[in-house]
């Protein structure tokens, strides 16, 4: 559980970190687990989503992530050592999700030509019966 009181001083608002780097499309990266603790005398300290552990040093947050670091979440795959999702995973996902897009695109197209058939049969039939 993330540090509630840091020096005595109430922690007033609990947010993830803006990470210094920015993502390939600019947009900023947050880390979930560095928190951004906003305490009650207006300074900010980084604490860890997983324990009261706090730093004045943004720094210090992911190596000690490590401690957290469990044998389950290392052992699945796609999954860093800070438990989030890789780069690679995620791309891997896109590219099953694409895969399915094309597949459903694949079915609708045969399917709207089963009914086209379907229909010239009926109206085939239809002509039979008349
Ligand atoms: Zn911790």
């Amino acid at each position: 559980m993330t540090a509630t009181v840091v020096n005595g001083l109430e922690v007033l608002a609990d947010e993830p970190t803006e990470a210094p780097m920015r993502s390939r499309n600019g947009s900023p990266v947050l880390w979930q687990q560095t928190r951004t603790l906003l305490l009650e005398d207006g300074n900010t300290v980084y604490g860890c989503v997983h324990c009261d552990y706090t730093s004045d040093n943004v720094h210090s947050i992911r190596p000690h992530l490590n401690k957290h670091r469990t044998a389950s979440a290392a052992s699945v795959a796609g999954v860093d050592q800070f438990g989030e999702v890789t780069l690679a995973e995620v791309m891997r996902r896109l590219a099953d999700f694409d895969e399915i897009s094309i597949e459903r695109e694949a079915w609708k197209a045969r399917a709207t030509r089963a009914e086209r058939s379907l229909s010239t049969l009926r109206a085939a039939l239809r002509g039979v019966a008349s």
